[in-house]
Formats: C-alpha cells, sequence, structure tokens
C-alpha cells in the first residue's frame, strides 16, 4: 500500500506500492506522484468535515479512475467509504526523474442516506424534517441529480424558516398561518433577524432558480446553497446558545 503524505495532500506510488496493486499500475503505467484536487475533506456519512484516513487505493485498469477508500475519523462515526478520482490531463510537474499527475474528486461511493445526524440537536429538535430532507438533497447533489438537489435544499430550507418560526410564535392560528402562507411571505414578515433574513432570501432565491426554466443567478450554486444553510444554522444555534447562557448568568 502506498501512503499520502497529510501535508502535501498527494499520494506517492513510487515507494509503497503494495504487492496486490502492482497489476494495476503497470496497466496505467503512472510513475511519479498523484496530487489530489480536492483532497475529500467532509465525510459522506456524517457530513462533518475531517481528514480522513486511508485504508487502501487503487486505480481501475478499465476506467482508469482512481479509487481511494477512507474511514472517517470523526469518533461518533468511523464509516468506510471510496472517494473516486479521474485521471485530468494536466500534468504538475515533470522532469528526468519523476513526474505529478492530477486527479480530479469525481464522487463519493456510496453515497448515503445515513443515520448520522447533520446538525446540532437543537436543530433537529425543531425541525427534524429539515435534516431528513437535507441528507437526501446531498445525496443527490452528489449523484449528479443537481437539479433535484437545488429544489431539495429550498425545501429543507422551507422546513428549517418556518418551524423555526412556529417555536418562536405563541399564537396558535398565526402558527397554523406559518405553515400555510408562502416561504417568501415567512421570510419576509416573520424573519426579524437580518442575518438569518440575509441567508433565507438568498437559499431560497436560487431554490427557485432550481424549480423555473429560467435562471435568475448564473453565478451561484449548489455549493452556495449549502454554504449558506450551513451558516443560517450556525446562527440560529448561536442564538440559542447565547440565550440559554443568559438565562443561566442573568445579567
Ligand atoms: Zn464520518
Amino acid at each position: 500500500m502506498f501512503k499520502w503524505s497529510k501535508k502535501k495532500k498527494d499520494l506517492n506510488f513510487k515507494n509503497e506500492i503494495h504487492e496486490d496493486l502492482i497489476e494495476d499500475y503497470k496497466v496505467e503505467n503512472i510513475e511519479g506522484s498523484v496530487k489530489l484536487e480536492p483532497y475529500p475533506s467532509i465525510c459522506p456519512c456524517c457530513y462533518k468535515d475531517v481528514t480522513p484516513k486511508e485504508v487502501l487505493s487503487r486505480i481501475n485498469p478499465v476506467t482508469k479512475k482512481l479509487d481511494i477508500i477512507l474511514t472517517c475519523t470523526i469518533h461518533d462515526c468511523k464509516e468506510i467509504y471510496i472517494a473516486e478520482y479521474e485521471p485530468s490531463n494536466e500534468v504538475l510537474y515533470k522532469n528526468h526523474y519523476d513526474q505529478s499527475h492530477i486527479y480530479k474528486f469525481k464522487t463519493f461511493k456510496p453515497w448515503s442516506v445515513t443515520s448520522h445526524d447533520v446538525f446540532d440537536e437543537y436543530i433537529n429538535g425543531i425541525s427534524p424534517k429539515f435534516q431528513k430532507i437535507y441528507k437526501q438533497s446531498v445525496c443527490a447533489e452528489h449523484n449528479d441529480l443537481d437539479e433535484i438537489a437545488g429544489m431539495g435544499y429550498r425545501k429543507a430550507l422551507e422546513n428549517l424558516i418556518k418551524d423555526y418560526c412556529v417555536i418562536n410564535e405563541n399564537n396558535e392560528a398565526e402558527k397554523a398561518n406559518i405553515r400555510q402562507e408562502t416561504l417568501g411571505n415567512t421570510i419576509k414578515n416573520r424573519v426579524t433577524d437580518p442575518t438569518l433574513k440575509i441567508y433565507a432570501e438568498r437559499i431560497a432565491w436560487i431554490g427557485n432558480d432550481h424549480t423555473h426554466m429560467l435562471k435568475r443567478w448564473d453565478d451561484v450554486g449548489l455549493e452556495d446553497m449549502r454554504d449558506m444553510i450551513k451558516h443560517a444554522v450556525n446562527h440560529i444555534v448561536g442564538k440559542h446558545k447565547a440565550d440559554e447562557f443568559k438565562n443561566k448568568m442573568p445579567n
């Protein structure tokens, strides 16, 4: 088995090749090192940022793709998964002794909806459906179902925002209104936190782009949606934690 350097985030094929893998490398005829773009930094099982540990790597002699079997290092996950990389035409460097090939990340195999929690338990408490839809959307995105993923992220946001507004509303009739009205109206009339409003509006805008035929926002996409959802969630959790400490330690 060969190892990668954690610092350089690359693989060295020359020095430490497991005997079982030599056949594959002869077929591929790779000499030198491989640079991964990008390094796999999210776990497809627990959805957390992670520096995974390599278990085994091989190049498929038929498809020429590089499969890296990884294990998540998050203590309550430890799942095994595969990161699939495709060879690019780019060579990072080449000299008389060595050369470095660039492999581009394609997908994780398998991307599946797991039982692991993605968000803080406070979020799952106020909106369990949000987490379920979010996880399904991530799976869709990484299986190249990008149109469905966009609609999914929007639906996830709708559940989160509405559930959040419902728990902050005491009047039962108003709670029912929140559930029935459009997401746009909920964001406009009931989300009072300016930061949360910025994220919610924009996630909804991109989500609408994925629902309609004509696109308004060309330079923003699924990654931005995921990013903003994460920030919106962190903002809600941060506010909740601050309230908890305020109650525990009043002025
Ligand atoms: Zn994990």
